[in-house]
């Protein structure tokens, strides 16, 4: 079923005597305490001990003192209190510069770092990984504030088109005028608000749902095996959002030129052919972050061919989507 790499360390089962905390497959969720082989009889996930019950990275957040083996919840060397949930979360905050582990103290960096580690999906899904357990809020805070982004850049890419069709209007029309008056008076008559948000919005939203909802279908046989929906949560968020503010940005500004009628032709030809490669381009990406996650993180087969299932199926559904509007009309 699953070739988990790092199980090719094959570090020794714990001392269960001095294990306190519950231990679960990464994938299904059995209970593996007192085994010692490194397969779940489950799901059949290969994993290693040395991920699931990492005995020397347990360690005191304020003092770095090694808390495996102890039988009292306080640290012997600063005597602050502990639980194991938190030094295992502590754990995996110190391995993964994640929005999931880190939205309370660094929202910002952290949004920032989670949305460059997901540009390179092959890196990623070898990065993260099935015991390192995924944060359902966080991960569905993290889309919405990349559609946040996405309004916000059709906003901006509306304004600054205004600024720019005055300037270009300015230098073939009027190039006598002054140009810090143009400036000023597109400055205070701007307008704000875009064209075209329910044509934008719906097919998008409608896609995501999609998505998340075809990846749901197509891995009913892993669900049958114990297979957890926060796993498919995380590959869903993180394998829609890497190019998606790129995309909406070039969108916001080449929709201006294509509808702005002063511009020649050549520059609305290019603006079309330029939407069209990035439209491309977001889908492809999409698609590969999707293949990488299912046969990475999960250790699915087939996963390319899901990934393209599951893509085609969102497509179909954004398309309808978009037609929604003109037949309601
Ligand atoms: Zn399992
Ligand atoms: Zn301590």
């Amino acid at each position: 079923m699953s070739t988990d790499s790092a199980a090719a360390t094959h570090a020794p089962p714990p001392d269960w005597s001095l294990v306190r905390f519950p231990v679960g497959c990464p994938r299904c969720g059995t209970d593996l305490h007192g085994q010692s082989d490194v397969t779940c009889p489950k799901c059949a996930l290969t994993f290693d001990w040395a991920d699931l019950v990492p005995v020397d990275e347990l360690i005191s957040s304020t003092c770095g003192y090694r808390l495996f083996g102890l039988t009292v919840d306080r640290c012997p060397e600063c005597s602050s209190p502990f639980t194991w949930e938190e030094a295992l979360l502590e754990r995996q905050r110190r391995k993964l510069p994640l929005l999931e582990y880190w939205w309370k103290s660094r929202f910002v960096r952290s949004s920032y770092r989670t949305w460059r580690m997901t540009l390179r999906p092959r890196r990623l899904w070898r990065t993260v990984r099935l015991h390192h357990a995924p944060r359902v809020m966080p991960l569905l805070g993290y889309v919405l504030l990349n559609l946040v982004g996405v309004w916000l850049a059709w906003i901006s890419g509306f304004l600054i088109s205004q600024l720019v069709d005055a300037i270009y209007e300015w230098w073939v029309f009027s190039p006598t005028a002054p140009l810090l008056d143009t400036v000023f008076n597109t400055l205070t008559g701007m307008r704000i608000g875009a064209y075209g948000e329910g044509e934008l919005v719906l097919p998008l939203v409608t896609w995501m749902c999609a998505l998340g909802l075809s990846l749901l279908l197509f891995t009913q046989s892993m669900r049958r095996l114990g297979l957890k929906l926060h796993h498919l949560v995380r590959i869903w968020a993180y394998g829609c959002t890497p190019w998606l503010l790129v995309t909406a940005m070039s969108f916001s500004c080449c929709v201006n030129i294509e509808s702005g009628w002063i511009y020649p032709a050549w520059t609305q030809n290019a603006a079309v052919l330029f939407m069209t490669l990035c439209l491309w381009w977001y889908m492809l990406s999409t698609t590969w972050s999707i293949r990488q996650g299912l046969a990475h993180y999960i250790g699915m087969r087939h996963a390319l061919g899901v990934a393209i299932s599951a893509q085609l199926i969102a497509i179909l559904a954004a398309m309808f989507a978009s037609i929604v509007p003109f037949l309601l009309r």
